[in-house]
């Protein structure tokens, strides 16, 4: 019975009109578990740890790249973990998108994902740790990228540390991860096609708005699939309502399957990424006890946050200050100013601001793009 789900599941996995693999967590258990390397008994630590509001994840980033274009930029790390931290907190703005029905069970799952600002050596670090390879391709089957010795590069101490490797995977694979205690330790970790991490709004792909980090980090933390064994509903959660199959493209509201409303805006479903909105609250506790029980060593003394462009200076014009709270002030004024959010949405268009600041005390925190006169500045809101 379970082998014929299973295989139900793989069939639902490889939709007919998908030319993306949306995420290949379920077809990379099963390749563990034909290689003998799947642990089906997992052997936890457990610690005690007291609930609190913010959990800090300290997150290294290796970036193996055989060509330049693969040698993805420091500003797509960032938006990467920025979209992390907004997705955890619950603090994007698209939730205003999501329908009536589920704002009851929005999950704010509380976890801040920081780059580690120290080596293993202990010496000043970016979190991004860049690693040419000789290798065009990754493939899933086989792990290279997790190994040094075969063209990828070793994990770090993955007890500690949030390990993603960012690749070319070959095929149409988006990504994958590994649950807890699923591998052995050097396994251990998620992995995102380099076109896939961050944001990048010159990609016409649907997947450019960093969630397929979103969503495979859920895995990380023991999410199954919302459609995981269908209208079964193996996910473990109850108020992520059972739904008959994976969820492409950006549907309109509502979609019905097994008798209820489908949660199509779930991280854990396969939407566009500018569909997916929410963790049901469930599904941040099964993340918060994850990390609680089988991962403690993850959580950081102390906050390492991403380090900023300590430059915010162009030929011309500056602003300050950086991060700003309520006023950010520039040192021309009668000038126009466009604004956008780093989903590339317009918040502010050919405004004309007829002093010398602006004030942003309206915007939620995150990180925002201003053009003034054609000099593109990056400011952090508090
Ligand atoms: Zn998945
Ligand atoms: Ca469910």
């Amino acid at each position: 019975m379970r082998f014929t789900i299973y295989m139900l599941l793989i069939y639902l996995s490889f939709p007919v009109l998908s030319q993306v693999d949306r995420c290949s967590f379920d077809e990379y258990r099963q390749i563990l578990k034909n290689r003998g390397l799947y642990k089906e008994c997992k052997n936890y630590s457990s610690q005690y740890y007291s609930m609190q509001d913010t959990y800090t994840i300290p997150v290294v980033v290796h970036i193996l790249y055989n060509n330049d274009g693969q040698n993805i930029s420091d500003e797509r790390v960032y938006s990467q973990i920025e979209v992390l931290n907004q997705d955890y907190s619950a603090s994007n703005m698209s939730l205003d998108n999501i329908p009536d029905e589920f704002q009851d069970v929005i999950g704010e799952v509380g976890f801040a994902f920081c780059l580690v600002q120290k080596d293993l050596d202990g010496n000043d670090f970016s979190g991004i740790n860049r690693v040419y390879t000789e290798v065009e391709s990754f493939n899933m089957s086989d792990d290279a990228m997790k190994r040094s010795s075969e063209g990828g590069v070793d994990a770090w101490d993955s007890e500690n540390y949030l390990n993603f490797w960012v690749c070319n995977l070959s095929g149409n694979l988006l990504g994958f991860a590994t649950m807890p205690g699923d591998v052995s330790a050097e396994l251990d970790g998620v992995v995102v096609d380099y076109e896939y991490f961050g944001v990048d709004l010159s990609s016409s792909s649907p997947y450019n708005l960093g969630r397929t980090a979103t969503h495979e980090v859920g895995h990380y933390f023991n999410l199954e699939h919302t459609f995981y064994a269908g209208c079964s509903d193996w996910d473990s959660c109850d108020d992520t309502p059972s739904i008959s199959s994976p969820t492409y493209g950006c549907p309109e509201f509502p979609q019905e399957s097994c008798n209820s409303i489908d949660m199509t805006m779930n991280y854990m479903d396969y939407t566009n990424d500018a569909c997916m909105h929410m963790f049901s609250s469930c599904q941040a506790e099964l993340m918060i006890d994850a990390l609680l029980t089988y991962r403690p060593n993850l959580i950081a003394a102390e906050d390492c946050s991403v380090s900023i462009d300590e430059n915010t200076y162009t030929n011309d014009i500056f602003i300050h200050p950086n991060p700003v709270l309520d006023k950010i002030f520039l040192s021309i004024e009668k000038s126009s100013i466009y604004l956008y959010d780093i989903y590339g949405r317009e918040i502010l268009s050919n405004y004309y601001l007829d002093k010398d600041f602006l004030d942003v005390s309206f915007l939620h925190s995150g990180t925002y793009i201003i053009i003034i006169d054609n000099y593109i500045q990056k400011f952090i809101k508090r």
